[in-house]
């Protein structure tokens, strides 16, 4: 069974149309994650759940949109950021192209925290003006029960311990495992409460949000086992149900 729509002819993608209304869409980044860790992080992960949960339930993946809305980590080399309101036009046109194929509902899989506002609002948009049900899974929040019992608080940061084996399982030679690095975020108490913007610099010199050093390939393998499987549930609820 093919799992990526871009591996379809159109002859197949037509017989899948016919009997399913779903599909994943994977959404990344390519931004800092410390020294240790590859700048696609975010997007590797998510294609790599999707595959699976593609392959697990039979409902197809689109290739992962590989850049998000990552302007905060732009003073780290290679960083590429695309704006909110891009990112939004370019997702909301796959919509609207799936909308042309009787697609009823879409899983992203977003693995990047910085996406979420824009998903949120082409959630709103795919559901007003296309009748599209657009649902968002972060591994990070909709998974968070399997993520506290797996790492503890300060190990769950951006390119903690939890990202990193996930890495180390995932692309074990993408890792620099001489480069992992614990860093504690500076956290200014005088704003603590308010919500304001933030450059990453600004609170951590390497990149790492709190514990990366515990990070290994078998805590990876673990945590992937079990997002794989909350996935696979979620998404067979989610064809279930109207
Ligand atoms: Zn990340």
């Amino acid at each position: 069974m093919k799992s990526y729509l871009h591996g379809l002819t159109y002859v197949e993608a037509k017989e899948y149309f016919l009997r399913r209304s779903a599909v994943i869409l994977p959404v990344g980044s390519v931004e800092q994650h410390g020294p240790a860790n590859p700048l696609g992080t975010d997007t590797l992960i998510a294609d790599a759940l999707a595959r699976e949960a593609s392959i697990r339930t039979g409902v197809v993946s689109l290739p992962v949109v590989p850049f998000g809305v990552s302007f905060h980590h732009m003073d780290y080399p290679g960083t590429i950021t695309v704006s909110e309101r891009a990112l939004e036009a370019y997702l909301f046109d796959i919509m609207a192209s799936l909308k042309r194929w009787g697609v009823k509902k879409v899983l992203i899989i977003n693995g990047h925290g910085g996406n979420l506002p824009v998903l949120q609002i082409l959630a709103r948009r795919a559901r007003e003006e296309l009748g599209i049900k657009v649902f968002i899974y972060q591994w990070w929040t909709s998974s968070s029960r399997i993520l506290s019992e797996l790492f503890d608080e300060r190990e769950r940061g951006h390119a903690g311990a939890a990202e990193t084996s996930l890495n180390m399982y995932l692309h074990p030679s993408l890792v620099r495992n001489d480069k992992v690095v614990d860093e504690a975020p500076r956290t200014n108490e005088s704003i603590s409460g308010l919500t304001t913007f933030l450059y990453t610099s600004e609170q951590t010199k390497s990149g790492v949000f709190g514990v990366q050093t515990s990070a290994s390939a078998d805590r990876g393998k673990e945590l992937f086992k079990k997002l794989v499987e909350d996935l696979v549930r979620i998404i067979e609820v989610l064809e279930r149900t109207e």
